[in-house]
């Protein structure tokens, strides 16, 4: 029983996604990491669009204000005026190229995001199948507990303590059919000499394999 609740194919399948979802975390957390790095330099490219187009109305005012009027002192103003106008120019592609690659990141890391809620429902629903599967085996168990409670309650009290020392001893198994002269603890099969002895024994004496001396039970299969 213990063997089936740790072979269960749950197990195994909920190994899978967990080693699944922290691959696709690690994932998430690189497109996320991309996103906000891309954001800073959106703001940054924003900064610095701002900061021309600022100096550009400021160089404008003075030009419209009337207050230069040496010549060359407004030849030099224009001249920085189209200078701003190409460095704005440049800088709003720079911003759109960042708010571009911030887009894709983002729609990289929604996928990544949905990927991972999908997997971790499935995770879920394999754990759900998996305690369901666990709690049947765990009823199967109680009723074999209480059906083996009950027949013990029925064996004489030192045959009772051979069976439990031999179950201990003989990796929880301390009782076997003898079955086509064979044991059906230890597998073997028992040899001309020993079937003989056996095959004389009284009904009511408690036989031992030869072999792995667990207690052997007789039936009409025996071969004796
Ligand atoms: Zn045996």
């Amino acid at each position: 029983m213990n063997h089936r609740r740790v072979s269960l194919p749950e197990n195994a399948r909920i190994g899978e996604l967990d080693a699944e979802v922290a691959t696709l975390d690690g994932r998430r957390i690189e497109a996320s990491t991309r996103v906000s790095d891309l954001e800073r330099e959106q703001k940054q490219a924003d900064q610095d669009v701002e900061l021309v187009k600022t100096r550009r109305a400021r160089n404008e005012e003075r030009l419209n204000s009337g207050a230069v009027t040496n010549p060359k002192d407004l030849e030099g103003l224009q001249h920085e005026i189209v200078a701003l106008d190409r460095r704005i120019g440049t800088l709003e592609d720079a911003e759109l190229e960042v708010m571009e690659a911030l887009e894709e990141a983002q729609g990289r890391l929604d996928e990544v995001v949905k990927a991972l809620e999908e997997l971790r429902v499935q995770h879920d629903e394999v754990a759900a199948r998996r305690d369901t599967a666990l709690g049947e085996i765990d009823a199967e168990l109680s009723d074999a507990e209480a059906g083996r409670g009950a027949l013990a309650a029925r064996v004489p009290d030192d045959l009772l303590a051979l069976y439990e020392k031999l179950r201990a001893n003989q990796g929880g198994v301390g009782a076997a059919l003898l079955r086509a002269k064979r044991c059906e603890g230890c597998r073997l099969e028992l040899n001309g000499a020993d079937l003989r002895e056996l095959s004389q024994a009284p009904d009511d004496e408690v036989l031992r394999c030869p072999e792995c001396s667990r207690i052997l039970v007789r039936t009409s299969e025996s071969g004796l």
